[in-house]
């Protein structure tokens, strides 16, 4: 299920001679270049994100400030980029299992690209570069554990070119989208022609758009309040014939009650286009256990129901002695005695699910323990990570594009929290907007590394937009 760690290098530690000012903080986007490279290799999965700095790293340290990374200084950055590449390899954890090398100043590079090669390398191993045979190629390359005490002895400014020249017979390769990708910024000049290129490129047309993933709460209502657009939303959808599935990582509610709300505010759907965190779990399950599988449930009503409904024996008794899995969903009756009964379930093998990572819930009172505080207390209990079925991980939204029968290029995510929303889908490759009506505001965007295609105000501005790109 969990796949191993690629880790991201990102090479900032030159000196920019020729361009006058440190490259790394050249506008991009309204940002510095770097924060642009960080947000783009964090944002597609790499983890964990290095940076390595050497020249004017005093100047540019503040630009990294909040920002989900490792830095690492490189004190001979004068000495090439091969001293850049063995300070940034020795900081990563052992369990990474390969690092994708990219220097910050290929600023035209795609998250797809990214993706692609982070694909390839998992089918492949070994040395994955970016071009094709006997054309051009060169970084971003990834390259297996196996070659990093080699890529640490190189000197110079070799790089990892020097590997790929001595490996060139075993290179598996991923095509770049186009040549532009292998520019780096060296002048002036060439800064302008990539602002000009990168200016042309923007989000593919929501024409394109055949599914939708749509959040509930925040995006259709807060509380009980229909938000703006959301009749103009669903007729929309059934004008243009669109599949859709809402998505919540809520673990408590069952599809039918959630069908019964939206029937109190005017619309129409039914359960098969509400996938719930609890639902996604016990569909996971399936995928990987007969139906007759023993699980032992922490939870509300949405647990327990998604259990049963698909033929699974739901323990609850405290005394349980023996299950095959222990399924943790937010349970407003949580108690000592439930907390030890998993915990000696899991230390005996038992495997742990969580439906959702949400560490609080709001309620009018003020925040509560969300599920997230549960799964924590078990993780502490039982030195294990659960397996996460909620948002940002991807198991919800796989299902719902299988529900669909759409193809993430086609489908388009809309939600009102970027950390788990749009993280998530930005990391299966999907178009995402973000409606700011519900969590995350402005200033929540400005601060954050994740970027979602498109924001809009509410559903109503969304659906105006789409309209307009479709004539
Ligand atoms: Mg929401």
């Amino acid at each position: 299920m969990s796949e191993k760690p690629i880790a991201a290098i990102i090479l900032a530690a030159g000196e920019s001679a020729r361009m006058g000012a440190p490259k790394q903080l050249l506008n991009w986007n309204g940002r510095p270049l770097i924060v642009h490279m960080v947000e783009m290799t964090w944002n597609v999965g790499l983890t964990p994100v290095v940076v390595v700095l050497g020249a004017h790293s005093d100047q540019i340290l503040p630009a990294l400030a909040g920002l989900p990374v490792q830095i690492v200084q490189n004190y001979r950055w004068q000495e090439g980029m091969s001293a850049s590449l063995n300070v940034g390899l020795a900081a990563l954890p052992p369990d990474v299992a390969a690092a994708l090398i990219l220097p910050v100043d290929q600023p035209l590079l795609t998250p797809g690209h990214l993706r692609g090669l982070m694909a390839q390398w998992r089918q492949t191993h070994g040395i994955v570069v970016s071009g094709a045979p006997g054309e051009r190629r060169g970084t971003p390359a990834v390259f297996s554990r196996e070659f990093f005490p080699e890529l640490a002895s190189l000197s110079g400014d070799m790089g990892g070119r020097a590997l790929f020249d001595r490996y060139a017979p075993q290179l598996n390769y991923t095509p770049v989208p186009n040549a532009e990708v292998f520019t780096d910024i060296d002048t002036p000049e060439v800064y302008t022609q990539l602002r000009e290129a990168a200016g042309t490129a923007r989000p593919p047309s929501l024409s394109a758009i055949r599914g939708v993933i749509c959040d509930m709460d925040g995006v259709l209502w807060r509380g009980n309040t229909p938000l703006p657009g959301l009749h103009e939303f669903f007729t929309w959808m059934h004008a243009r014939n669109l599949k859709y599935v809402l998505v919540t990582n809520n673990s408590s509610r069952t599809p039918q009650m959630y069908v019964e709300k939206l029937a109190g505010m005017g619309i129409t759907t039914t359960p098969e286009h509400v996938l719930t965190s609890s639902q996604g779990a016990a569909d996971y399950l399936i995928t990987v256990q007969p139906p007759d599988a023993a699980v032992y449930a922490i939870g509300g009503t949405g647990v327990m129901d998604a259990l049963r409904a698909r033929g699974f024996q739901v323990l609850t008794d405290d005394a349980t002695d023996q299950a095959d899995y222990v399924v943790v969903g937010w349970d407003q009756q949580f108690s000592w005695r439930k907390l030890a009964t998993a915990t000696r379930l899991i230390r005996a093998g038992a495997q742990f699910i969580a439906t959702n990572p949400d560490r609080t819930y709001p309620t009018e009172e003020g925040l509560v323990p969300g599920n997230g505080a549960q799964v924590a207390a078990l993780e502490v209990a039982t030195g294990q990570a659960p397996v996460m079925i909620g948002k940002p991980e991807p198991v919800l939204y796989e299902q719902a594009l299988t529900r669909m029968g759409t193809t993430p290029e086609t489908t388009l995510v809309i939600g009102d929290r970027l950390d788990t929303d749009i993280l998530g889908g930005i990391r299966l490759g999907m178009s995402s907007a973000l409606v700011l009506s519900g969590v995350s505001d402005a200033e929540t965007l400005r601060a954050s590394p994740i970027r979602p295609d498109r924001v809009f105000a509410n559903l109503l501005e969304l659906v105006q937009v789409w309209q307009e790109d479709t004539l």
